[in-house]
């Protein structure tokens, strides 16, 4: 038996059409592969495979998503690694719902694939994914531990105050309504990342994680746990996004439905995939929009406003609810690489000790970094995040404990 991969997690983040994945070392944090499987289902499915330096493309159909990761093992086998053979330590799976019943990375077997499922009503665009993608990895590789990890899961012990929504207590009890909170994974790594960077123990920080990718999160984090989060009950909730409105007065729903006669499908649709930073100026990439700005387009100008306005908003609730704060940090695509994103959100606010320092804030620097002044009392700081690593790394501890 070849022993290649012995130690290596697989990371399995399955999605409605995709499957990313990667093989890496928990320990070293080392990637031996990634890559990306699209368009499942679809004539002109594809994927991209990335091992040893070297980028690998095929097109062609895929029809499912066991299809789909048979042509990963496919890829792997083609430079060189047989996953099947070879001694893969777990698999890990992010898993986007896991409501009241997953609170921290569980081994998978047939009853918490069947609870998964029973989740999709809360998670109907995600939760079927990520089973489809389970039950693949399951057959694909039967004697490996699989793991699930719950992007849920971090926000899973929110205050009471802060994750009931004030409507009809018997209503929201049956239907499981409450804040669950997402990117779970990535506010807990990054917030934890921001605390090494400063060399403090996690226990004495009050820290504001903000997650700006095309989705997009916040959070306030006391003593390591969270506080409060931006997303709710589903990820609609919190800061404006590439492609979702974020917070909306509810009326907005019945009067969509009365006066421009949308139906329920059609207004789910018009919220995750058509509002946001789209929805206002017809693009998601922020760097588009940056470009219409550049070019004076005052749609793309008001949308950019309304994203920051969001943030600011966010940013004094979470100052107030932690009454102060040690660290603040930006993580994802757009917290990552974008100085001005960063600027404009923490604009004059010195008065609060929250400073950005231009020449740090605009340096180009893509590890974890302060881009506040040295002397400023609150450390402003960009954490590039990394699910995938969070995820192999729970996988490992999950496997060790229960082997
Ligand atoms: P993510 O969901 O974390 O992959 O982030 C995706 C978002 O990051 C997209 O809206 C991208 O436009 C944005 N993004 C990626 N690179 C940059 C960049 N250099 N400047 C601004 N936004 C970026």
């Amino acid at each position: 038996m070849g022993r290649g991969a012995e130690g290596l997690v697989l990371v399995i983040n399955s999605g409605s059409s995709s499957i990313k994945y990667q093989l890496l070392d928990p320990e070293s944090s080392v990637v031996a592969a990634y890559g990306t499987v699209e368009r499942i289902g679809e004539d002109d499915g594809a994927i991209e495979h990335h091992a040893h330096g070297e980028t690998t493309v095929r097109c062609r159909p895929i029809a499912d998503h066991t299809t789909g990761l048979r042509l990963v093992f496919d890829m792997f086998s083609a430079t060189g690694r047989d996953l099947v053979r070879e001694d893969v330590r777990a698999v890990g799976h992010r898993v986007v719902h896991g409501g009241e019943v997953f609170y921290r990375p569980t081994l998978i077997d047939d009853s918490v694939v069947d609870a998964i499922s029973e989740l999709s009503a809360l998670a109907p665009l995600h939760n079927p994914a990520n089973v489809a993608g389970i039950e693949s990895a399951r057959e694909l590789l039967p004697g490996v531990p699989q793991v699930a990890v719950f992007d849920t899961a971090f926000f899973h012990s929110l205050p009471d105050a802060a994750k009931t929504y004030a409507i009809d207590a018997e209503l929201a009890a049956a239907h499981g309504i409450r804040k669950y909170g997402f990117h779970g994974t990535s506010h807990e790594y990054v917030s934890g990342r921001a605390a090494a960077l400063l060399g403090r123990d996690p226990a004495e920080l009050n820290q504001i994680v903000f997650h700006l990718g095309n989705g997009a999160s916040a959070s306030a984090i006391r003593g390591g746990r969270p506080i409060d989060t931006s997303m709710g009950l589903t990820p609609l909730e919190g800061l404006v996004m590439g492609t979702r409105p974020g917070d909306l007065d509810p009326g907005i729903v019945p009067h969509l439905a009365r006066s421009a006669r949308l139906d329920i499908d059609q207004i789910d649709a018009l919220l995750n995939r058509d509002s946001g930073i789209k929805g206002l100026s017809g693009v998601n990439d922020f760097r588009e929009l940056q470009r219409l700005i550049d070019g004076g387009d005052r749609t793309a100008r008001l949308a950019y406003d309304v994203y920051i306005h969001r943030l600011r908003r966010y940013l004094g609730a979470y100052l107030v609810e932690l009454g102060g704060v040690d660290a603040i940090t930006f993580t994802a695509g757009v917290g990552e690489n974008s100085p001005q994103v960063r600027a404009d959100a923490l604009a004059n606010l010195a008065r609060f000790g929250i400073e950005v320092d231009q020449t740090a804030n605009t340096a180009n620097d893509r590890g974890a970094r302060h881009i506040s002044p040295p002397e400023a009392p609150v450390a402003v700081l960009v954490v590039p995040t990394n699910e995938e690593l969070a995820i192999a790394r729970a996988a490992h501890r999950v496997v060790a404990e229960t082997t």
